[in-house]
């Protein structure tokens, strides 16, 4: 991009910081991720400031600021009601339990504090008065050339901290990127300190992964290096497993694939990426040579899935989600399917699941390295008998009845008790098989015929 237009992406609150911030008589920039974007002509989100000034310096030189980070350095000055940091520079100091620096020394090199940060693409600093860039480590020459290389020594980069392993893979996915072979050999040695990444952490960069386009490129560095294999060895199992003949890819490489095909949030195509999880263990020999049955890997991989989100500290309602959706991706939907057993389906997913469970089947299919148009046209079929089932306003669970609990008690002198919820969950049933009986006066006739004769609960 030309410098003069990469100047103009700078936000003028930003340039009205550094500005003020040189008429103290200090100096100031952007740098890290930010002048990274800028240069690959990518939107940049936040302005990271750096600055000679103390803190105390600039907690002065502005009208309204905020301590956000103060025993690192950082302050949040508010311009406009928006806040943004600016964090004086620091140099380098020891690691000695491989997550956080053992103390912050502030300084006035920025080339110390460029040689602090983790790879050189992140090591670039921009003055946004006159357009100066500081790029000590050819930063701009590997992003040009699309390597993510480490400052410096990369063993001891990584000695420093466990994290960074991971963010040169995510680096890769997002920058669509190479790793410099110095760079990536360093990994397999530092897999000790990045055992002691928390896994909060280790979540948050699997998130931001999900964003690069093709997230499996981060996924196939951390299996070759090891990475994947401390976090995750269950997704590790699937590198040669194969799937028996009709199939183009082991399940490593067809779940990686599903992932980059699925189109969604990070979430969903998390739960993508685990959709086979189970397979590894579900496998057993199939009915001809080299064949495998994978009978049951819905079942296993939802509880490998249910585990491996609970260890990476994911939110109930994400864990929640990707298990029923790794639980039914398979609806082994045909066209003999009545519309009750649509209707059945829709009512055993979850009508909240529908869009998920579409978009990853049609995932599943673009990724089998083979022809899909039958397998996508099932998919659009199901998706659009369920929409029309939703839309009918058929009754899906036992709350859409034109009938309550309230309502059986009354009309049958029930007791209340678990025998009412059976009842409704029988009308649900039949109401289900034929939404013409969802009427208070038919469903009470049909739930007085259930009550009377006393026939076994629905499922027993
Ligand atoms: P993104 O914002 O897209 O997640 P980023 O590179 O901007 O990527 P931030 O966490 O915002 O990441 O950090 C800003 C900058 O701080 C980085 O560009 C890098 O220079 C430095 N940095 C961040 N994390 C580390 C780390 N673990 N080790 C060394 N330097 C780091
Ligand atoms: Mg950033």
């Amino acid at each position: 991009m030309p410098e003069s237009t990469l100047m103009a992406q700078i936000p003028e609150p930003v340039r009205a910081i550094c500005r003020r911030l040189r008429e103290t008589g200090k100096r100031a920039w952007i740098v890290g991720g930010c002048v990274r974007d800028l240069l690959r002509g990518a939107f940049v989100a936040d302005y990271d400031i750096c600055t000679d000034a103390l803190p105390e310096q600039t907690m002065r030189a502005f009208p309204k600021v905020v301590p956000t980070g103060i025993e690192h350095g950082t302050v949040s000055v508010l311009w406009k009601g928006v806040a943004y940091e600016v964090t004086t520079l620091r140099g380098e100091t020891t690691y000695s339990d491989g997550r956080r620096p053992d103390a912050v020394v502030f300084h006035d090199d920025i080339t110390a504090d460029l040689a602090r940060r983790d790879f050189t693409v992140n090591a670039i600093a921009l003055d946004p008065l006159d357009g100066a860039i500081i790029d000590p480590f050819e930063g701009r020459r590997d992003l040009e050339a699309r390597v993510i290389r480490a400052v410096g020594d990369a063993r001891a980069r990584f000695a420093e901290d466990g994290l960074r392993v991971l963010r040169a893979a995510r680096f890769v996915a997002t920058l669509g990127a190479a790793l410099d072979p110095a760079t990536e050999a360093a990994i397999g040695p530092s897999l000790d300190t990045y055992r002691k990444v928390s896994p909060e952490r280790v979540r948050d960069e699997w998130l931001k992964t999900m964003k690069a386009k093709a997230p499996s490129r981060a996924f196939d560095v951390m299996l070759r290096t090891g990475v994947l294999g401390v976090s995750c060895p269950e997704l590790a199992e699937g590198a040669g497993c194969a799937q028996g003949p009709g199939h183009a890819y082991d399940v490593w490489g067809h779940s990686t694939a599903t992932m980059d095909a699925c189109e969604g949030d990070a979430v969903l195509r998390l739960a993508a990426l685990l959709l086979d999880v189970g397979k590894p263990r579900a496998r057993a020999p199939g009915p001809g040579p080299g064949e495998y049955d994978f009978a049951g890997h819905d079942r296993v991989g939802a509880e490998l899935c249910d585990e491996i989100l609970r260890r990476l500290r994911f939110s109930n309602e994400e864990r929640e989600r990707a298990v029923a959706i790794v639980r039914h991706h398979l609806p082994g939907y045909d066209e003999t399917w009545s519309d009750a057993d649509v209707r059945r389906w829709v009512r055993r997913v979850g009508r909240e699941r529908l869009d998920d469970l579409c978009r990853v089947a049609r995932a599943d299919a673009l990724a089998t390295g083979r022809p899909c148009e039958r397998e996508l046209s099932l998919v659009a079929r199901l998706e659009a008998r369920s929409r029309a089932a939703l839309a009918a306003g058929d009754p899906l669970s036992t709350k859409e009845l034109a009938v309550n609990g309230r309502d059986l008690m009354a009309a049958l002198a029930m007791p209340p008790g678990r025998q009412v919820g059976e009842l409704l969950e029988r009308l649900l049933e039949a109401a289900i098989d034929d939404p013409a009986l969802n009427e208070r006066g038919r469903l009470l006739e049909r739930a007085r015929a259930l009550y009377e004769t006393g026939a076994p609960p629905a499922g027993a």
